[in-house]
């Protein structure tokens, strides 16, 4: 069982560690959803 550090939660898509009702900077997603496009140039 993994805890995480106060204050940030794990992202459901890729694991990366974020800040609470923020856009994954990792993936680019918010919850289940695709927020922005990482990829995109
Ligand atoms: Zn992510």
């Amino acid at each position: 069982m993994r805890v995480s550090p106060p204050g940030v939660v794990e992202c459901p898509q890729c694991g990366e560690y974020t800040l609470p009702h923020r856009v994954c900077p990792n993936c680019g997603y918010y919850k289940d959803r695709e927020v922005i496009s990482p990829e995109e140039e």
